[in-house]
């Protein structure tokens, strides 16, 4: 049987048991062209949360009663498509379930003998991809110059962290908690580190970058936001990458008061949605693997062990900050 995580009604607010259901089904055949996995990894991710909201955005809501929608690491087991045989690992978007029938469309093979299964979900999937082009095209990052990156303990503030002492930067992270900060300062060689829960954000960028903010990676919105343009650079860009402080609200998003400081400093505020790039994922792929080679960039990724029912608890962890580096569910 293929057990499966189905939507069984939107959330308003945080995300609880009831908006799910764990359902059973035969596990198919695979037709001609089509080939059968098992899934490996399932990924967690922040932006779960709104495609749970039947509201327009950069992909359609997951419809009532659908499998959840997400990215997976799945091995092939049986196969009638000649470009997949048994023993292949695939990343797609898979969903959340046991067991997967493909014809292969936005599927692509992985070499887990170069790095394992999760890692394709994290630096070298999506989120390494988002740090990339959100720090590097969005950001139009130059040498040398001073970044702040909110949700710096994360999956995609680690990667943009990393790039950027990789291009020379003065790096300053923000996260939540001493054992984050002392993650970042410690071993991923970022310059300094705010904990947003026990310090004055905008004192803190105040002291840690006297000449202002060039790049700011913004994971998270609200309050920190509002910190950080506070301490813009002349020409200083936003990258709004995420606003994981507000996908719980159940009341429209406030947007941020100290949006003139864009005005006074000629900045910019600019979107990444990561799926615009997809040509170049090769690009970014073999920059950030060389990248990690050489040691210049750590994978930090949170493995959960466990089944598809696992999924709706681990998914709250992104949202309680328990997570260091990319959280993915390992299934047995
Ligand atoms: P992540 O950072 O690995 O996990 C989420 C983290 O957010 C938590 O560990 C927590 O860290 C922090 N957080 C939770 N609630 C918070 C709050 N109220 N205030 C401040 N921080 C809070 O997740 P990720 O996958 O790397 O995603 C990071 C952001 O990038 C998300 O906003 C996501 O939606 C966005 N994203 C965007 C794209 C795109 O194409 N635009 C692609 C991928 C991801 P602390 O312990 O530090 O609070």
């Amino acid at each position: 049987m293929n057990r499966q995580i189905r939507l069984a009604a939107r959330p308003v607010g945080e995300v609880k048991p009831e908006n799910w259901d764990i359902t059973s089904e035969p596990v198919g055949e695979p037709g001609p062209g089509h080939f059968l996995g098992r899934t490996r990894v399932v990924s967690l991710d922040p932006a779960m949360r709104g495609w749970l909201d039947d509201r327009p955005s950069y992909l359609p809501p997951v419809a009532l009663g659908e499998v959840m929608r997400a990215g997976s690491v799945i091995e092939v087991i049986a196969s009638n498509h000649p470009e997949y045989q048994p023993g292949d690992h695939v990343v797609g978007t898979f969903g959340v379930q046991e067991y997967v029938i493909s014809d292969g469309r936005g599927a692509m093979k992985i070499d887990t003998s170069l790095a394992p299964p999760s890692t394709y979900l994290g630096a070298l999937g999506m989120p390494g991809m988002t740090a990339y082009f959100g720090l590097l095209d969005v950001g139009a990052l130059r040498d040398g110059e001073t970044v702040v990156v909110s949700g710096a303990a994360g999956a995609v503030g680690t990667i943009v962290g990393q790039i950027a002492k990789v291009k020379g930067c003065r790096v300053i992270g923000i996260a939540g908690g001493p054992a984050k900060c002392a993650l970042l300062t410690d071993e991923l060689g970022f310059d300094a580190a705010i904990d947003y829960r026990a310090e004055d954000v905008r004192k803190a960028l105040r002291r840690h970058a006297p000449d202002g903010i060039d790049v700011y990676f913004d994971n998270v919105g609200g309050e920190i936001l509002d910190a950080a343009l506070t301490r813009l650079a002349m020409h200083a860009r936003v990258v709004v990458c995420g606003a994981i402080s507000q996908y719980n609200n159940a009341t429209p998003v406030k947007g941020p008061s100290n949006y003139l400081s864009l005005l006074v400093n000629r900045a910019r505020m600019e979107g990444i949605v990561v799926f615009d790039y997809a040509k170049r994922y090769p690009q970014a792929g073999q920059d950030i693997a060389a990248w990690i080679g050489t040691g210049q960039l750590k994978v930090k990724e949170h493995v959960v062990s466990g089944t598809v029912d696992d999924f709706p608890e681990t998914l709250q962890m992104l949202f309680r900050g328990e997570n260091v580096g990319k959280l993915v569910l390992e299934l047995a």
